[in-house]
């Protein structure tokens, strides 16, 4: 041990109830819910301030991509909503983060949260039945309860491509953005990735770059974002029905304000189809996928109906033949994470944006002043990497705790990420995991989520206090019921057929399977009905300490 991490391990230990790791949207949660349970709680994140994904992901067109402003959002408190206006359905990054810090302000959350502490260890202690963490910082606390509020798209995933840190121009990753403004003004920039980062940010770099190169690996079926102002009648509407709109929130499947969708695309006519999807088009954004058939993600032959429609649209936007043939998808449409687009195909219409189809010209390797594929040399001075994340479970893999006897995560999931109820897991006792895999995560309307998870988890910390229990774990039998039934679900659907971030495809030597969730209200009844069962599945240990009182 060298003298720093003696001196680091002399400071004093603290103690508290719970320790949260992650100060975004499900931290900021955590911390206030736990608070008001009357519990000690500490937050750390890496970050310099409140946020998450909306602290790290500042890149040019960065915007809400899922169902619009004012639905995503926490619902736990009526006065936020009445206090809090949004301007565009489609809020662009700034907007979120300035409502996330005024969240944090109007609930006095930074007192107790640690920023730019990134928590290095996490270890259980069996004898003491708490957790022990540490961090990069040198701090050390205990808390009996551990929340890795530690984000299902947060871990940056970095492509190994040959040469690749050789590069010598500017290179930033659409996740990891720099806070300073980033200029493209002259520049040859290419953008790696094609996702929804990608789409986003390439029709933004193209109005100020000189020239923009787009390195695609899969094309994609992308839809228009329908972005537009929210005046100020719809704002107090929406205030005006909000106990009705979370009800039909809770109630829908992916936790939106929209009612499910309850006919099959082949009861329509291809001119009902049509006209259907047509109308869906000019409104955009998600509602555009709230308002569709039933079964576009179950049956191949709707699907195909919706993937022509929007390949048509495609080769109606953009201009150049052979561009458009490069950029028409090939996979089940909705079965990679659905893109909302604004001016990203059109942008292929623009003299100063090239794209390269790498399934047709393969990256060969970086040189400090290019990319190098199979028909050449592409000269750039700045390199964007839309490579997405290790997602869903890459957070928690990077933190790795170590549970009973010490085992560790890394060893614990190797061929599958073994967790019941998409929050525990055996032998990591009173550890859990919001939007891990099993649980709907990035299927639902992610605030909404972490508020439902959060209530679960205290309820059962209730639970074990009234009757004196200091430990829950799942059992292993459990956690397998768990899994056929997550994946019984996801192989009823045509999901788990496209190579996707879903089935963790994007990430060489990850477990390959459909790890999500699907069907979030069910999920949530699920969950009820757990904890109606006295938490059938869990196994309970009785408080230690309650066990000496009783022994002295
Ligand atoms: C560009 C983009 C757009 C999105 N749009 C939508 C949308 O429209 N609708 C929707 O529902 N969802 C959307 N999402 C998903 C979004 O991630 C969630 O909605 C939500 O913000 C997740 O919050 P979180 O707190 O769970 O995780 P995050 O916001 O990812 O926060 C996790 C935090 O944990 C910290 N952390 C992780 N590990 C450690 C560690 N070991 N030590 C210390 N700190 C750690 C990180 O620094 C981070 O701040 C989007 C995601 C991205 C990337």
């Amino acid at each position: 041990m060298t003298s720093g991490q003696q001196l680091l391990r002399s400071r004093p230990i603290e103690h508290y109830d719970v320790v949260v790791i992650g100060a975004g949207v499900s931290g900021m949660y955590a911390l206030h819910h736990f608070r008001q349970m009357g519990l000690s709680v500490r937050v750390y994140d890496g970050a310099s301030d409140v946020g998450g994904t909306w602290w790290y992901n500042r890149y040019p067109g960065a915007r809400v991509d899922g169902p619009g402003s004012p639905f995503y959002c926490y619902t736990f408190s009526d006065e936020l909503m009445n206090e809090w206006d949004w301007a565009e359905t489609q809020s662009e990054q700034s907007a979120v983060l300035d409502y996330l810090e005024h969240v944090a302000d109007r609930f006095d959350l930074r007192r107790d949260i640690q920023f730019e502490t990134w928590v290095q260890d996490a270890r259980y202690d069996e004898a003491a039945q708490r957790w022990t963490v540490e961090t990069g910082t040198g701090v050390r606390a205990t808390a009996p309860f551990l929340i890795c509020a530690v984000g299902a798209l947060s871990t940056a995933n970095m492509p190994d491509i040959p040469g690749i840190h050789d590069f010598a121009g500017e290179c930033y990753h659409t996740g990891r953005w720099p806070h300073e403004p980033v200029s493209f003004e002259g520049k040859r920039v290419a953008v790696i990735g094609t996702g929804s980062s990608g789409i986003q940010s390439i029709p933004e770099i193209a109005k100020e770059a000189a020239h923009v190169t787009v390195l695609q690996r899969t094309p994609q079926y992308a839809f228009p974002a329908g972005n537009r102002p929210i005046p100020p009648e719809e704002m107090a509407e929406a205030r005006a029905k909000w106990e009705a709109i979370k009800g039909t929130m809770l109630a829908n499947i992916g936790g939106f304000p929209s009612d499910m969708p309850s006919r099959s695309a082949l009861e329509d006519t291809p001119e009902q189809r049509e006209a259907l999807y047509e109308e869906l088009w000019q409104v955009g954004g998600f509602r555009f996928f709230l308002g569709l058939y039933n079964d576009i993600a179950t049956s191949e032959k709707a699907n195909e109906t919706l993937a022509d429609f929007v390949r048509a649209k495609i080769r109606e936007t953009v201009r150049d033949p052979e561009t458009a043939r490069k950029l028409m998808p090939d996979h089940f449409v909705m079965t990679k994470r659905p893109i909302l687009e604004d001016g990203y195909f059109e942008a292929y219409n623009r003299d100063n944006v090239t794209l390269v189809d790498l399934r047709e010209d393969p990256i060969e390797r970086f040189t400090p002043t290019g990319v190098v594929t199979r028909s050449g040399e592409h000269p750039i001075d700045m390199l964007v990497l839309a490579t997405g994340f290790d997602a869903i479970s890459g957070s928690m893999l990077r933190l790795n705790p170590k549970g009973r006897g010490g085992m560790s995560l890394k060893g614990r999931w190797q061929d599958r990420f073994h967790n019941y109820v998409g929050m525990t897991i055996a032998g990591f006792p009173n550890l859990f995991m919001i939007h891990g895999p099993g649980s709907p995560g990035v299927f639902y309307n992610m605030p909404l989520g972490a508020e439902r998870q959060m209530e679960w988890i205290g309820n059962l910390m209730r639970h074990m206090r009234e009757r004196g229990m200091g430990a829950v774990e799942p059992t292993t039998e459990s956690e397998e019921a768990w899994g056929n039934e997550v994946s019984g679900i996801a192989n009823a659907t045509l999901f788990p057929r496209t190579d996707s971030w879903w089935t963790g495809a994007n990430i060489p030597g990850k477990p390959r399977y459909f790890s999500a969730y699907m069907g979030g209200s069910i999920y949530y009844m699920r969950l009820s009905d757990v904890a109606a069962k006295d938490y059938a599945g869990f196994a309970f240990e009785p408080a230690h300490d309650a066990e000496a009182e009783q022994a002295s």
